[in-house]
């Protein structure tokens, strides 16, 4: 699936990148070296109606983030910030099957091997 566009790197360690609600919450202690991998949010995102069945599970501070569609407000959808994220799965997990449904319900989450990303958008410093 096509990843959907994000802020850039740059953007995002200058901090111009405006986070809106609903957004993740937990840690706060900058992470101590790149993960191997990173969740990417691909075109399948539908925002969840507002209501991000992600978000939740994401144990990092504003890793997970809303962002509006200027297009169709009240859409909108989920970013990942690329500098925050630990690449723990936490996101994108399931429980057993049949069982209840954590994560995307959509499968709009990529996890992408950091190397990989960075080919595309350029190194993160962190
Ligand atoms: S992989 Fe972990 S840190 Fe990254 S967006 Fe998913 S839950 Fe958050
Ligand atoms: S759970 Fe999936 S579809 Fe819903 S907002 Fe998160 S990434 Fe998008």
């Amino acid at each position: 699936m096509a990843e959907l566009w994000t802020p850039t790197i740059a953007e995002f360690e200058a901090g111009q990148v405006e986070k809106a609600a609903p957004m993740s919450e937990g840690t706060t202690t900058k992470r101590k070296r790149k993960p191997h991998i990173l969740a990417v949010i691909n075109e399948c995102c539908t925002g969840c109606a507002g209501s991000p069945a992600c978000v939740e599970y994401c144990p990092v501070e504003q890793c997970m983030y809303w962002m509006k569609d200027p297009d169709q407000p009240p859409f909108g959808r989920i970013v990942v910030d690329p500098l925050l994220c630990i690449g723990c799965k936490l996101c994108t997990s399931k429980g057993p099957e049949g069982a209840f449904l954590e994560g995307c319900p959509w499968d709009a989450i990529d996890l992408v091997p950091t190397a990989e990303w960075e080919a595309g958008h350029g190194a993160m410093p962190f």
